[in-house]
């Protein structure tokens, strides 16, 4: 009976723990915060008591801080770059949406990317419970993304996303609730965003900061020649320090991204060429689906149909494709019991190389 009360009463959350946004979300009230994964602290101070700020405030610091203040992206290079900060940033986070909805102590399930190790695994855990979760249960990023972009990965047919997140590129084969093959690139978004700033140094000797590359990419990124030309103009410093407008054209920065492009690719091909022949033959069938911010870029999604020749489609609303799956899941208890801590049942023997 008390297990009956505590189910109907409390209000499960769900956290999409990305490497540039954290996405939380509960089954009522559908997505409740939304911010970057950046903490900002005294320097010298990685602990609770150092946090000035985190999420958007804190990302509004970023690059610009002065000397007593240092700002982390923790989650950085796809996994977790540096523990202790994400372990605060979770506990900071889930406290923010606390005070807004008092739940009974609620279950928690967080979404990981597949890379991170046990002991990581392990310490998101302790983090959520410490924050006050009842119960933690963690999911693999690439089957959320899955459930997300509306596969049905209870069938027994095989089915292949592509969550491309700043971070990292994580490639999922689902079947029968499993993840079946996994692969994990750490070309991603901000790999992208780095090409984009070398070339703009290299090519105008112009110097810019990282967020002024991603919105080049943002603006005019593409994979494949778009209808219309596009144009951005940016500002950037020169050598001597002075001030410059440039206009930049799309065709120059389809050049620029397409050493990280061409690498994504790869990844993918090497994962179609280890896979066994039946689940191949369902690939070829349903095809391949985008998703993640980085599926935002123009013509994606015909730049690797025509590398792979396979049918790729970008999913609805990419962006927010985990945080969706998430949803899904708070809302079906045997789904989740199906997908959740299937996690390293299924992982390519090591002698595969990828
Ligand atoms: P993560 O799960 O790692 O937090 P997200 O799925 O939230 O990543 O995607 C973030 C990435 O998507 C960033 O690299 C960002 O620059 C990129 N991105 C977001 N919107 C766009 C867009 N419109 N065009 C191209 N890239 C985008
Ligand atoms: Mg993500």
């Amino acid at each position: 009976m008390f297990d009956f009360i505590v189910k109907h009463f409390t209000n499960d959350i769900a956290i999409d723990l990305g490497t540039s946004n954290i996405v939380i979300c509960t089954k009522r009230d559908g997505i409740l915060l939304n911010e970057p994964a950046v903490v900002a602290f005294k320097k010298g101070q990685i602990d609770k008591k150092g946090v000035l700020a985190v999420g958007k405030e804190a990302q509004l610091m970023m690059g610009k801080t002065p000397r007593a203040i240092e700002t982390i992206r923790p989650m950085r290079d796809g996994v977790i770059a540096d523990f202790r900060a994400t372990e605060i940033m979770i506990h900071f986070l889930i406290e923010r949406v606390y005070r807004r909805k008092r739940f009974v102590k609620p279950r928690i399930i967080v979404c990981l990317p597949r890379e991170v190790t046990q002991v990581e695994r392990n310490a998101v855990k302790e983090a959520a419970l410490h924050a006050g979760a009842r119960e933690v249960l963690l999911v693999d990023e690439p089957m959320a993304a899955a459930i997300g972009a509306g596969l049905d990965v209870a069938r027994p047919d095989g089915n292949m996303v592509v969550d491309i997140g700043a971070g990292t590129t994580e490639v999922g084969v689902t079947s029968l609730g499993g993840l079946v093959l996994c692969k994990a690139s750490r070309v991603a978004g901000d790999r992208i965003d780095k090409a984009i700033l070398d070339f703009v140094r290299q090519r105008y000797n112009l110097h810019i900061g990282i967020r002024t590359a991603e919105s080049i990419k943002v603006e005019i990124g593409t994979a494949s020649p778009p209808d219309e030309p596009l144009k951005t103009t940016i500002k950037g410093r020169d050598n001597f320090g002075y001030l410059i407008r440039l206009e930049l054209c799309d065709e120059e920065i389809r050049q620029a991204i397409k050493e990280p492009l061409a690498q994504m690719a790869m990844t993918l091909k090497n994962v179609l060429e280890v896979m066994p022949a039946e689940l191949a033959s369902d690939i070829v069938d349903n095809g391949i689906v985008l998703t993640g911010g980085g599926a935002h870029i123009r013509g994606l999604d015909k730049y690797f149909s025509n590398v792979l020749e396979l049918p790729v489609r970008v999913a609805d609303e990419p962006l927010l494709g985990v945080a969706r799956g998430l949803g899904e899941l708070l809302r079906n208890e045997k789904l989740l019991q199906k997908v959740h801590g299937r996690e390293k049942s299924h992982i390519l023997p090591k002698h595969i190389r990828l």
